[in-house]
């Protein structure tokens, strides 16, 4: 037994030279396959404690939880929490970036259910109350969750630098926009709410909302294992949430690249 163990510690000593030696470059790549291969595990049976119907329904104070933390102003326009580990690996990135003269901003992070309730009664009731049902919860759903719905209940979703796909499309923005393509992947955030072109459902595409996979992945499966249409209630046109399938087109309607 001594022996095998000492023969594992060799081995992992000799390829950690090798890496050293020859892929530095990937290590980052490495990390956070790790990371999500190790969350995986939770969605057999046992996800952790704190992971509740309420959690990922958006029904919890992320001011008084010690698993948030805010966003450093300088970071940030408003006041803004996301979870501790999400702020974690977005230092890291915005550092990267930083380096390459690309600036980060956070524009949104958390948002509970009392939040995207006052988002979304104000566009049924005012902005959009022209528009017959359900169209106009339709029209709602082109950018905004209906609440219980949002990827921005769990702390891992965050929107940056601009609310709008036209900023991104040139000059800085397409410079940022290019940037995290081509890197924030190295720190777990992927872009859920790509083109539409290739027949993803849901939500248009937002160039600015990313989400640090390693955690939404793992809440996304307890969502899909938990929650059903009888926990999405509590709101101006909620009826339709059913007849929608929003839990099918929307909550799950993301890049064929996060569902890998
Ligand atoms: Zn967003």
């Amino acid at each position: 037994m001594g022996f095998f163990k000492l023969s594992i510690k060799l081995t992992l000593l000799i390829f950690c030279f090798g890496c050293f030696a020859n892929c530095k470059k990937q290590q980052k790549n490495i990390e956070v396959k790790d990371t999500i291969a190790v969350q995986n595990k939770y969605t057999v049976s046992s996800f952790p404690d704190y992971i509740t119907k309420e959690y990922v329904l958006g029904k919890f104070d992320y001011t008084q939880n010690d698993d948030f933390m805010l966003v450093p102003e300088n970071l940030s326009n408003k006041k803004i929490y996301v979870r501790k580990e999400v702020l974690e690996a977005f230092l890291k990135m915005e550092m990267a970036a930083q380096k390459e003269n690309i600036h980060l901003t956070i524009i949104s992070g958390t948002r509970n259910f009392e939040h995207q309730k006052r988002i979304w009664n104000y566009k049924w009731n005012e902005k959009y109350k022209n528009i017959p049902m359900p169209k106009r919860a339709l029209k709602i759903l082109e950018y905004s969750s209906m609440p219980s719905s949002s990827r921005h209940h769990w702390g891992t979703d965050i929107d940056l630098n601009s609310l709008n796909n036209t900023y991104f499309s040139s000059g800085k923005g397409l410079n940022e926009y290019n940037w995290l393509l081509e890197n924030a992947a190295k720190f777990g955030f992927y872009q859920p709410y790509t083109s539409k072109e290739n027949g993803r459902t849901g939500y248009n595409e937002e160039k600015w909302h990313w989400s640090y996979l390693p955690l939404s992945k793992l809440y996304l499966d307890f969502y899909n294992q938990q929650i059903t249409y009888q926990d999405i209630n509590d709101f101006e046109g909620a009826d339709f949430a059913k007849e929608i399938d929003i839990i099918k087109n929307y909550v799950n309607g993301i890049s064929v690249e996060l569902n890998k």
